[in-house]
């Protein structure tokens, strides 16, 4: 059986007070240990808020890395850096970094083997616009998306991929229950096709919208091994509850 994984998309938000009060209800979370947990600050924040997690069962994860390795490189941050501070987990492809800077699926995958290379899990997002879902090509571009990394960088059943359509992030749209299965089993039975060994061990992740009125429900479908949270993850008594809404 697959843990559930409840990760934390923290954004462009926070500050060392705000994180600070947001971490203290999360560590003290009941559910941890049968429930995974991560949050992803901001890099300025991640070796700190290390320190207030050190300890406790939350992980701690990045938003992004540098498709290139250490060097003349200004403004980027290395996987190997993050690892470095004792992250164990990368958010690559995010679509907010897909559409508002540029990044592709050829520089999608080369961080993802900037990731495994350091030491790191990838938290692989993949997911459809609106126009390409009310023009029938959902599923087309999510699996699409998906075959640039796992066929480019040899997956391991520990990384995790996370089903964002991106029409309902962010906008307190989600995707019904069933439609999220739906495409959860689409990517399940794509990565089976090509390793079938890792297949029903990968976690695939839902976002988009996730609260607590509605995480239980979509937890509730066999794919559905948990969430990627973004504005929820900012209030701990929400991002608490989802946490606890993924108690199987
Ligand atoms: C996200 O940014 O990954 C996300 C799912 O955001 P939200 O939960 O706010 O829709």
């Amino acid at each position: 059986m697959r843990k559930k994984l409840i990760a934390g998309n923290w954004k462009s938000n926070g500050s060392l007070e705000l994180n600070k009060a947001l971490l203290e209800g999360i560590v003290g979370a009941k559910a941890l240990g049968s429930v995974d947990v991560v949050v992803c600050p901001p890099f300025p924040y991640l070796q700190s808020v290390g320190n207030v997690i050190s300890g406790s069962m939350v992980e701690l994860g990045a938003q992004n890395c540098s498709a290139t390795e250490e060097g003349a490189y200004t403004g980027e941050v290395s996987a190997r850096m993050c690892a470095d501070i004792k992250c164990s987990w990368v958010i690559v492809g995010h679509s907010e970094r897909r559409a508002l800077y540029a990044e592709n699926d050829e520089i999608i995958a080369r961080k993802v083997k900037r990731v495994v290379d350091s030491g790191l899990t990838p938290i692989l997002c993949v997911g459809e616009t609106l126009e390409e879902r009310e023009s029938g090509q959902a599923e087309e571009v999510t699996l699409k998306q998906l075959d640039a990394v796992f066929l480019s960088v040899q997956p391991h059943e520990s990384w995790v991929v996370a089903y964002e359509p991106v029409w309902a992030i962010g906008t307190g749209k989600t995707a019904s229950p069933d439609d999220a299965q739906s495409m959860h089993k689409a990517l399940r039975n794509n990565i089976r096709k090509h390793f079938p060994q890792i297949a029903d061990k990968i976690r695939i992740l839902y976002g988009g919208s996730v609260k607590s009125s509605n995480a239980k429900e979509l937890f509730s479908m066999p794919d559905v091994d948990g969430a990627l949270v973004g504005g929820a993850s900012l209030v701990s008594e929400e991002f608490v509850s989802i946490i606890e809404a993924a108690v199987e």
